[in-house]
């Protein structure tokens, strides 16, 4: 086992990862940016490396820095956590190629899943089913709206190089699709540098619902069940669920089965994420995340694994040891992802943190490195804490949710606490009736 791993992120999910490590015996390295010098990942670690100025390219985006920081520091292995490097090919070939273990896929995965072309052309392959659309990148305006005559408008155009839900476009004739043609490409070239797109059919009402694996290196795959993520703005995740109020065990063992005979096949090593769109009963892969998810703690709430232990096991070489026979799971999980934004506006709110209070009680988690006197930096993402909350049942779950969010206070910032505590007394969220554009209908952002 490693005795010593460098993490190379910040928040709530360096700190997380350095909590799964100090049970395990292992010691921690925390690298920091000079925004982040009194951050409580930095306080917590054994020893700490400062890696750069505020800006995340040139502290946690800064390869070389990590490297240093890891080598001065004699660690085994580096966690990337989510974000920042955690998706970076090259990052994870270097590490290795310098006598490091990177505690993740292989780089050749994270290659394969990072392009969205060679994901899905590889997730057909092993078998997974994808969204009708495009083989490729589409190589002119005439081939899109011949593509789109074959499998019908509407359709949405995304980035090759997509993430993070930027570079998508919905077309719904083709005079749109000239439009979206024309824009999605502008904008895939500005916000990742390659203007490549593809295109697939745009379906109406789907759920996002996305499968958590693990496999490690003697071909022992299982899956973990689903997380439902439903719940987006902007096609980013603002709460998540397991299990997934519209699946029942049949569809959940169905796919869990496809997704894990697909990882096998792919001799994928690791966490992983299998992302799903579900309308009409039929699931539709779209993406691969190569990492650990912001939303892994409901999965680990219903399931009792710990995830980032795991994680850090496969990594130096450890079999899993159950089967997927062995894996239950109990009850139900909701989490609530807690922006530094005005809750209206979305506005960022960095700042001083005054008063300081989380929940607790029975069923409560808080993920988060808040602490009263603190500074949330401008220069980061706005999510400053995670609350996740377990119940025997939804019901139980969503009064005790309730009663959390209730209990939290933060000051000094602004927070879409009240965002959480209008959205879950919602009937449709109540009766788990929601698909992927119900939380902006409810927010008057859409028709
Ligand atoms: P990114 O990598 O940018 O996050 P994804 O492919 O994961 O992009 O898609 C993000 C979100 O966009 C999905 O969760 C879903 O809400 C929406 N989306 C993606 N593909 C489709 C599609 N074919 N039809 C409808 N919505 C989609």
């Amino acid at each position: 086992m490693f005795e010593k791993v460098l993490i190379a992120n910040r928040g709530e999910i360096a700190l997380r990862i350095h909590r799964a490590c100090r049970e395990m015996g292992i010691r921690t390295v925390a690298v920091h940016s000079t925004a982040d010098a009194d951050a409580m990942h930095v306080r917590l670690a054994d020893e700490s490396v400062c890696i750069g100025p505020a800006s995340a390219r040139d502290s946690y985006l800064n390869k070389a820095a990590i490297l240093s920081a890891a080598t001065i520091t004699n660690a085994d292995a580096i966690h990337p956590g989510y974000g920042f490097l955690s998706e970076n090919a090259d990052f994870a070939q270097m590490v290795e190629e310098h006598g490091f273990t990177f505690i993740g896929p292989s780089a050749d995965h994270i290659r394969m899943m990072g392009d969205k072309i060679t994901a899905k052309q590889a997730a057909e392959a092993a078998g997974l089913p994808c969204v009708p659309g495009s083989a490729g990148a589409l190589s002119s305006e005439e081939e899109a709206l011949r593509v789109a005559g074959e499998i019908g408008y509407p359709v949405l155009i995304k980035a090759t190089a997509g993430g993070g839900g930027k570079g998508m476009k919905v077309a719904n004739s083709a005079e749109e699709l000239r439009e979206s043609w024309r824009l999605a490409r502008q904008e895939a070239k500005a916000a990742f540098g390659n203007p490549d797109v593809y295109m697939e059919k745009y379906l109406q009402k789907p759920r996002h619902i996305e499968i958590q694996i693990l496999a490690d290196g003697f071909g022992n795959v299982v899956h973990l069940g689903e997380r439902d993520c439903s719940l987006q703005r902007k096609h980013q995740k603002v709460l998540e669920e397991a299990p997934s109020p519209a699946l029942n065990a049949e569809a959940r063992a169905r796919i869990g089965q496809i997704a894990c005979d697909a990882i096998r096949k792919l001799g994928y090593r690791n966490a992983g994420t299998l992302e799903f769109l579900y309308e009409n009963g039929e699931f539709y892969f779209i993406e691969m995340n190569t990492r650990l998810q912001v939303e892994h703690p409901v999965t680990e709430a219903i399931s009792g694994i710990d995830l980032v232990r795991e994680q850090i096991r496969v990594a130096a070489g450890a079999p899993l040891g159950y089967t997927q026979a062995d894996i239950r799971f109990s009850g139900h999980a909701i989490e609530c992802r807690i922006n530094a934004e005005n809750p209206e506006t979305f506005a960022p709110s960095p700042g001083r943190v005054g008063g300081y209070h989380a929940p607790g009680g029975l069923g409560v988690r808080v993920d988060s490195g808040l602490y009263s006197g603190y500074r949330v930096p401008p220069h980061y993402d706005s999510m400053i804490a995670k609350l996740i909350v377990h119940g025997t049942s939804r019901n139980e779950c969503l009064m005790r949710l309730r009663r959390a969010l209730g209990e939290y206070v933060i000051e000094g910032v602004q927070t879409t606490i009240p965002l959480h505590q209008r959205l879950i007394v919602e009937n449709d969220f109540v009766n788990g009736e929601y698909d992927i554009h119900w939380l902006e209908k409810f927010m008057g952002l859409k028709k």
